[in-house]
């Protein structure tokens, strides 16, 4: 049993609610997730029409990350919004971010994906756990600088590296 895979054709149309509590057992199914842990909590709702379903999203609650400098393992708190209309057609479009089509002929969707897209979206590219209130860095040096030998060992070792650091710096 798959709580995520939603049966919608045997629904009424209307509003519909669900809840799910995630945690690493979310994480450990979805293919190439850089999230390993957390605890969140998803309350759907879906209203089902006759040619689309309007789902809205409440998601709260904390990733278990790590601070890019020092390597630290912090809860990173999370809270989003997120509205997604899945319009039943003649094939599967994707038309925008938030409006995909699926063929009419299905029964159900797997919403899980989009949860995982909706969390792992709130995670910014740069986390740092070590600020104290007056945004000191409190990061540990020793591991720093041996962290940054290890990258520059990877960066000699793996072209990708190079191509990864110009997005990043582009985007400054
Ligand atoms: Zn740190």
């Amino acid at each position: 049993m798959d709580e995520f895979n939603i049966k919608f054709a045997g629904l009424k149309n209307g509003k519909h609610e669900f809840d799910f509590a995630i945690t690493n057992k979310f994480f450990e199914d979805i293919d190439y997730s850089e999230i390993r842990d957390g605890n969140v909590a998803v309350k759907m709702e879906m209203d089902k029409g006759e040619t689309m379903l309007v789902l809205q999203f409440d998601i709260t609650g904390g990733i278990e990350t790590t601070c890019d400098r020092c390597a630290v393992g912090f809860t990173y708190p999370i809270h989003t919004e997120q509205k997604l209309i899945i319009k039943l057609g003649n094939e599967a479009v994707e038309e925008s971010d938030d409006v995909i089509v699926i063929p009419r002929t299905e029964h159900s969707i797997s919403v899980k994906q989009f949860i995982y897209e909706f969390i792992s979206l709130q995670l910014p590219v740069r986390k740092t756990a070590c600020n104290d209130e007056e945004n000191n860095d409190l990061c540990d040096k020793d591991v720093i600088g041996k962290i940054e030998r290890e990258n520059k060992e990877k960066k000699e070792m793996d072209p990708r590296w190079a191509a990864l650091e110009k997005l990043v710096s582009d985007k400054k």
